[in-house]
């Protein structure tokens, strides 16, 4: 009798990824889908779209919500969707998708890769591409939509469906907060959102518990000098030489005047000044990117950088610099709710195996759903894993690099991960609603 238990307990042991009956069903839905979905996918990453400009995306997504019988309003914050999933009296959960595509031209050779070029919004002749898998994330929504709609009777609350927009430029959550978000529609308890990491295997997910991802602030300084002859800098004061020194002096901030245990970064990433190489020009613009993960540290480096810039110039006899910092572009620090992502992970682990779910490192990387998050509602951000498993497998053994995200050869795998995409989305919502 006691063998026969010990060898019951092994049995479940060895078979311990074996699906519940909630996941077996989840699974079946979207294996159901999932030519849907492969079609959705497709045509949203062959028909890319800029940040605030995704119009023919937020139809699409409007139209699979609406089919669901999701009661769907569009133009919330320019393009964005919002469809509101009322099932009786409970918490409300938002789940957020973002839409908008890069300025990039995709190098895949995928038979629906982008061809799509267009002006940006300076003018400039671009090539578009989902380069970082928000074709992904919108499919997974409508994926999701589906399997809780199906599965009303396993859940109860509100699901507030988000299609945001410019999650690129940091602009697209705070576009829709300011266009009553919260107010029109039903105030979230939670939110939940997901997004591809192409440094993992497709089937793969990983997480991060409190902080995940960073504040990010734009400055622009705007280097000013006396120009004149190239032949007589005496004449003159130099602001490429200047903007120069204030480039390498930014670097210092983090390298010797900032605890190493807590991450920043300074880059600038715009350098531009000059017509003409004998021609010693008045100005010089410098652009920069900060990022930082609290807030103290956040005001102190965006004093250091206004103190460096000020105190080269009057090294160099200059005038003081005109800085700018862009507040309404700024993206706060994302946090995952440490109870909510405890609970979401372990469902996880369950599901898709131990092995599938990682932990991973804090990133400077910015990320606009924490816009929802600042205003006091606990959330939960996940990455999925997109690449090919040889390909991860070859690259932990030297082989070629992943192509992550932003990279003109991002291309997630779509299959196991539009299904893990949609199985880890409807579960942690189920799961987080349960009907009792
Ligand atoms: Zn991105
Ligand atoms: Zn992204």
């Amino acid at each position: 009798m006691r063998y026969f238990a010990v060898l019951f307990i092994l049995l479940i042991a060895a078979s311990a990824h074996a699906d519940s009956p909630l996941v077996a069903e989840i699974k079946k839905r979207v294996g159901d889908d999932y030519a849907r979905l492969d079609a959705f996918y497709k045509d949203i990453h062959a028909n890319p779209e800029l940040a605030m400009h995704e119009v023919r995306t937020a139809r699409i997504l409007a139209k699979a919500l609406r089919a669901d019988g999701i009661e769907v309003t569009e133009k919330v914050g320019v393009t964005g969707v919002v469809g509101v999933l009322k099932n009786g009296k409970g918490p409300v959960l938002l789940i957020r998708a973002d839409m908008d595509a890069l300025p990039v031209t995709e190098k895949t050779g995928l038979p629906y890769a982008s061809k799509v070029q267009v002006r940006d919004d300076d003018g400039q002749l671009v090539g578009v591409m989902h380069a970082c898998g928000h074709d992904v994330n919108a499919t997974c929504l409508t994926g999701a939509a589906k399997v809780l709609v199906g599965m009303k009777d396993r859940w109860r609350g509100t699901i507030v469906f988000i299609g945001q927009p410019a999650e690129e430029t940091g602009m697209g959550a705070a576009k829709m907060l300011e266009d009553g978000l919260f107010e029109r529609f039903p105030k979230p308890d939670y939110a939940f959102a997901l997004h591809c990491d192409g440094r993992y295997p497709a089937g793969h997910v990983n997480f991060r518990e409190g902080k995940m991802q960073a504040n990010v602030d734009s400055i622009d300084i705007l280097v000013r000098g006396k120009g004149g002859h190239g032949a007589a800098a005496h004449t003159t004061i130099d602001p490429v030489v200047l903007a120069a020194r204030i480039v390498l002096d930014l670097q210092t901030i983090s390298s010797r005047e900032r605890d190493p245990q807590d991450p920043i970064a300074v880059t600038v990433g715009v350098i531009q000044g000059g017509t003409k190489r004998n021609v010693i020009p008045n100005e010089v613009r410098l652009q920069l990117t900060v990022r930082t993960t609290n807030d103290t540290t956040r005001k102190e480096v965006l004093d250091a950088i206004t103190r460096v810039a000020k105190f080269a110039a009057l090294g160099a006899r200059a005038p003081e610099p005109v800085i700018t910092h862009d507040k309404a572009g700024f993206t706060p620090a994302l946090y995952n709710d440490v109870e909510l992502t405890r609970k979401n992970v372990a469902l996880f682990r369950e599901t898709l195996g131990e092995e599938k779910v990682h932990e991973r490192p804090m990133s400077l990387g910015g990320e606009d759903f924490s816009q929802f998050v600042r205003r006091g509602v606990p959330g939960f951000y996940w990455h999925l894993g997109v690449a090919p498993l040889e390909a991860y497998e070859a690259s932990k053994k030297g082989g070629p690099p992943l192509a992550n995200t932003h990279s003109d050869r991002f291309a997630p795998v779509p299959e196991p991960t539009i299904r893990t995409g949609v199985l880890t989305m409807s579960l942690a919502a189920i799961k987080l609603l349960e009907a009792k």
